[in-house]
């Protein structure tokens, strides 16, 4: 497989774009159209459910894990100011907030991730920043109250 042939067949949405950083050569993805606040920017469906998480999946349950389709959708970056949510419930991309041309699609992971495979110190420069992200479960009540969770989250953490 070349270099450049995943980016090609990843990029398959009219309205996200991945980028690709030259020196790091990390992946993030960019919106090409504005949208407001709480539109659906696209459904998503599940290519393959896995028992276990990796860095590109989205958690569902206690022990199902999606990966993403469209497959860019798994270059949304974390942000502890995030624009995005994917419900999955819906199983819907949604805009939290209003969204301008051109930025960078972000949500918060452990809006979906209960317990993370990959605990990951954060750099995202919000002034909200929370630092060391392990997943919902680690949470403090502050945090828990300022952020949207997934149905399948919202239930764990009534339920702890
Ligand atoms: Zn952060």
């Amino acid at each position: 497989m070349s270099f450049l042939e995943p980016v090609i067949d990843l990029d398959q949405t009219e309205v996200a774009e991945i980028r690709i950083d030259p020196i790091s050569g990390n992946r993030s993805l960019f919106t090409k159209k504005p949208f407001y606040k709480n539109e659906v920017i696209l459904g998503f469906l599940a290519k393959n459910v896995r028992s276990t998480p990796t860095y590109l999946t989205v958690q569902i349950s206690d022990d199902l894990h999606i990966e993403l389709l469209p497959e860019c959708l798994a270059c949304t970056n974390h942000s502890c100011e995030p624009n995005c949510f994917f419900d999955t419930t819906s199983m819907e991309f949604l805009a939290i907030k209003e969204i301008r041309e051109g930025e960078e699609f972000t949500f918060f992971y452990p809006s979906a991730e209960w317990d993370m495979d990959q605990p990951f110190q954060c750099h995202c420069g919000s002034n909200q920043c929370i630092g060391l992200i392990k997943g919902a479960k680690y949470l403090s009540p502050d945090s828990v109250k300022k952020y949207r969770f997934t149905d399948y989250i919202q239930q764990k953490l009534k339920s702890t």
